[in-house]
């Protein structure tokens, strides 16, 4: 069960269009997820929609409510214009798409089907494949950690976010699930592992930074995870 979810601050920029494409697409996959974020997402848009039709409404007719601005007859008229177009484009259903992670398969999630995603480098039991999104200092990837895998402790500069596609994974803070959602800033320190293995979609705006003793030679590793 999914118990990490975006806030209501992040789902409301993202119906209105506000977040980068990485953390867009984050939600994205979450709602894909999650119900009960995808129907805060459906009331979220419906309010976006009334009040944009409304203010719209009332800058170009003052003096009209919006109740008035349709009658039954232009309703009826609007819909049969629609419906009666002939030049109907069939949708075609989307074709699931897998990405294999050390011989394992994974079925892509609908907002990566069309983003280019990079050359898989390894590192250990970890593998990156960064997407390209070209967002400057906003880097996302598909990060894959084999069974028994670990991530050093470390901290954040900036922002991590993590969508657990696959898999689960265990930190100073909880387990988490698929379909987990979890932004941590510069004041979490944690060392993510993974019994069973997992898949995570992560984006992130700095480097990791290793804090304990001998693990902070490993800081490269952070700039290989960033
Ligand atoms: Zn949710």
């Amino acid at each position: 069960m999914i118990k990490y979810h975006p806030s209501h601050e992040l789902l409301d920029t993202f119906v209105t269009g506000q977040l980068p494409a990485s953390f867009s697409a984050a939600i994205a996959m979450h709602t894909e997820l999650c119900e009960i974020c995808r129907n805060k997402v459906a009331q979220l848009e419906s309010t976006h929609a009334t009040s944009t039709f409304i203010s719209s409404a009332a800058d170009e007719e003052s003096d009209l409510t919006a109740d008035m601005l349709f009658n039954d007859w232009e309703i009826d008229s609007l819909i049969c214009s629609i419906t009666g177009n002939d030049e109907i484009i069939h949708a075609t259903a989307a074709v699931p798409q897998a990405i294999s992670f050390n011989h394992t398969e994974y079925l892509l999630p609908r907002a990566l089907q069309h983003i280019a995603l990079g050359k898989q480098l390894n590192v250990g039991k970890l593998t990156r494949s960064r997407l390209d999104l070209n967002e400057g200092a906003i880097h996302a990837s598909l990060l894959h950690i084999q069974a028994g895998g670990s991530i050093p402790n470390h901290t954040h500069k900036g922002t991590e976010l993590t969508l657990l596609l696959e898999g689960s994974f265990e930190d100073e803070m909880g387990t988490y699930n698929k379909g987990d959602f979890i932004v941590l800033n510069n004041k979490h320190t944690h060392s993510p592992t993974t019994q069973q293995g997992c898949l995570c979609y992560t984006v992130v705006d700095s480097p990791l930074t290793f804090t304990d003793g001998i693990a902070k030679i490993l800081n490269p590793l952070g700039n290989f995870i960033y």
